[in-house]
């Protein structure tokens, strides 16, 4: 998120009275662009990644590791460097890219709500080329490298989640700074590690003050061997009366057998990977944000990298629930936990949740695959049906604008201007969905685009560029061959749930649709090892119950597809002919259908394969071949001398575990392979990847 100007921000009890008006405005903002974009076409398909580091404090011989809250140095360092700015890159604002002659900009370095954080994206939007995709990882270790060249030498960028001792008791931050600050009144955090620009210690405050108590990030712990249960959180201070509240403890926030957590930097001090499309019209962005929904549980259980809170080791693989749970500002009434006086309604998730419904005009979206229940603003819809959008997505909008503007600026409210979509950001913005649909600037100078959000930080940015490219890969296939994942969206939250055990990705199944392709014949093509690549066919069936469309499978299969669908009996049999029992288990994977894709276009040797390098990674994730970081980090915790087999990641493990990871960048940066760092199950999780010096 680009810096906002500076302002006067409102606290809560001022800023709720101008909730409504902000709305009204937004809403306002909204209509003004959707009406002068919604017949833009014929947008360029680009695409771009964000990628977010945690920077920390390391030092071989010292057996500590802390976080750095340097952030605004090193942004100011990179802002400063006149050679990167004057290429494109830098921060944002000071970007000078020179036209057309120029050759790709550098990258640009962005704040985020962690002053321990730093979010790095490319340049410029990547285009629609094939061997583009094969920029991507070079461009990623360039960041990384850019970004380490403006930190100090102890410094370092590292692409894990979580800081695995991130509120834990001692020194935990450089500088240091004592806990139970006036924002945050955190008892594990000092209000500093938040990013000190005005918008962020204020979004954290109206979060707790509209809540009417501090957030409860509580995550269920690992349970080894030594670990005492009942478990209590050891680090729980009962005896403090500093706020009001530190009577949250007293009232039962901290349960047994829960890691407890009380700040919104426990959830949003996690980094993840994120991916934005820009679709060609309006019609296809809603296209690509419905299709692209179901499998955001999917590839977070693939990408899944944080077993370790607060020293920590958690029962759980994914960060999701802990963000969700760090920016829950919903009331006790809007909880259901007190009956509904003051407030409008009850809202079943978090303002950062997974999606709530569907918004594509796609003749294929069945009324049963939506929420019945979904909280909508009812004035706000009818303003939007009024000023011309359909149901659907006016829906979508009112869904969002349940929520209250947490961060608004006085001076914002002087008057309405319609040039801007500053109020309508504010809420949209603040909607954290596991997909955004983003409307046009108000400039109107860039398309519709759809970010997919679910992804986590992978250690490597070999990791990350696959990633990125697979998930690239898969919505060019979705485009191209018109596929259909529609399952209830009641389904794809179950689904995310189902993400957060521990090693979903072998463990778990997850609801996904049987049948992929339209009803019509696809022709079968050549794979690249010259086997069969199938592309299903399937007969216009009559539309059975919504229940029928899906089942329960493993992400093996959803990947890489069911053992018949690999067999020699699916590649000689025709859809058509199949008995019905076959037919149920034909399920083609997704990998195979990126190649079928990738197959029907025309790409030269080499790209094709350096991309089959990606994809084996994803391929390898889903079989059980490849570890998860989350897993790899539960090895390396688990096989370290000082584990004492009782949950707890000491602040020696802490250091060996970021010093490991460090290495694994070094060599990574060099383009060695990652043997001989004497680090048991790298091979594991890498499997050499990128070969050796
Ligand atoms: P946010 O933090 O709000 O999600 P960012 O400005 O950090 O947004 O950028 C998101 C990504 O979108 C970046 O990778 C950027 O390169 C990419 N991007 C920018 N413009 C476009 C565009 N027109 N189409 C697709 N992607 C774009
Ligand atoms: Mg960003
Ligand atoms: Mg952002
Ligand atoms: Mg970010
Ligand atoms: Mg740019
Ligand atoms: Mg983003």
């Amino acid at each position: 998120m680009g810096l906002l100007a500076l302002g006067t921000a409102l606290e809560w009890e001022d800023a709720k009275k101008q909730a409504g008006l902000v709305r009204e405005w937004g809403i306002r903002q909204l209509l003004e662009i959707w009406n002068k974009a919604k017949t833009k076409e014929r947008d360029a398909l680009l695409w771009g990644d964000e990628v977010e580091y945690l920077v920390v404090v390391y030092d071989e011989n010292d057996k500590k590791v802390v976080v750095s809250l340097r952030q605004a140095d090193i942004l100011k360092a990179l802002a400063n460097d006149t050679e990167l700015t004057s290429q494109g890159g830098g921060v944002p604002d000071l970007q000078h890219t020179t036209g057309a002659d120029h050759k790709t900009p550098l990258p640009v370095f962005h704040p985020e709500f962690g002053r321990f954080m730093l979010e790095a994206t490319p340049g410029a939007p990547w285009g629609i080329g094939f061997k583009e995709l094969l920029d991507v990882e070079p461009d990623m270790k360039l960041r990384r490298a850019i970004a380490k060249d403006h930190m100090l030498p102890t410094e370092h960028p590292i692409t894990l989640t979580t800081f695995p001792r991130l509120g834990s008791p001692g020194v935990f931050t450089d500088p240091y700074y004592p806990v139970s600050g006036p924002k945050l009144r955190s008892q594990f955090v000092p209000d500093e590690i938040a990013n000190p620009h005005i918008r962020f210690p204020t979004l954290a405050a109206n979060i707790r003050s509209r809540r009417g108590r501090k957030v409860q990030v509580n995550v269920p712990v690992f349970r080894d061997e030594n670990t005492p249960w009942p478990w209590k959180d050891p680090t729980v201070n009962y005896d403090l009366h500093n706020w009001p509240e530190d009577d949250d403890v007293r009232n039962g926030a901290a349960p047994d057998n829960f890691i407890h957590m009380d700040a919104m930097a426990f959830g949003m001090g996690s980094c993840c990977l994120q991916i934005t499309f820009q679709a060609k019209n309006i019609t296809e962005g809603r296209q690509m944000y419905d299709q692209l929904s179901p499998l955001g549980p999917i590839l977070l259980a693939l990408t899944a990298a944080t077993p370790i809170y607060k020293g920590f080791l958690a029962d759980t693989d994914v960060r999701w629930n802990q963000i969700s749970r760090a920016v829950d500002d919903r009331t006790p009434e809007e909880m259901g936990e007190k009956p509904l006086k003051n407030d409008r309604w009850r809202i079943p998730k978090s303002r950062y949740a997974s999606n709530s419904t569907y918004i594509s005009t796609d003749h294929r979206l069945r009324p049963e695959y939506l929420d019945p229940d979904l909280v909508v603003d009812e004035d706000i819809k009818a303003k939007l049906l009024q000023g011309g959008m359909d149901d659907r997505l006016a829906t979508h909008f009112a869904h969002l604008f349940i929520r209250d503007p947490l961060v608004i600026f006085a001076e914002d409210l002087e008057e309405l201007d319609l040039n801007k979509t500053d109020h309508f950001e504010n809420i949209q913005s603040t909607n954290w969905q596991h997909m955004r649909f983003k409307p046009p600037p108000a400039d109107n100078s860039i398309g519709w685009r759809v970010e997919f959000r679910p992804m986590e930080i992978q250690i490597t940015d070999f990791e990350n560029a696959a990633f990125a490219v697979f998930i690239v890969l898969v919505t060019r296939a979705i485009l191209s061959f018109d596929l259909n994942f529609y399952i209830p969206i009641a389904k794809v939250d179950e689904n995310m749930e189902t993400a957060h055990a521990r090693d979903a990705v072998l463990q778990n199944k997850f609801h996904f649709r049987k049948h992929l392709f339209p009803a019509v014949r696809a022709p079968r093509s050549a794979g690249p090892s010259g086997a069969n690549t199938p592309v299903p066919s399937r007969p216009a069936t009559p539309v059975g119950p919504v229940e029928d469309e899906y089942r329960l499978m493993s992400i093996n299969e959803i990947i890489n597809g069911t053992e018949y669908a690999r067999s020699a009996a699916s590649q000689t049999k025709d859809t058509l002919d199949k008995p019905e029992d076959e037919e149920e288990n034909d399920f083609p994977g997704l990998i195979p259908i990126v190649e079928a894709y990738l197959d029907s276009m025309n790409i030269d040797v080499n790209t094709r394969c350096e991309l089959a390098t990606y994809l084996d990674l994803i391929r390898k994730r889903a079989s059980g071949e490849l570890w998860t970081a989350a897993r790899w980090i539960r090895h390396f915790v688990a096989t370290h001398p000082e584990y004492k087999r009782d949950s707890v990641v000491g602040e020696e493990i802490a250091h060996d575990l970021v010093g490991a990871v460090i290495k694994v960048g070094e060599r990574e940066q060099k383009g060695c392979g990652f043997g001989g760092l004497g680090l048991e199950g790298l091979d594991k999780l890498l499997d050499g990847f990128r070969g050796g010096c």
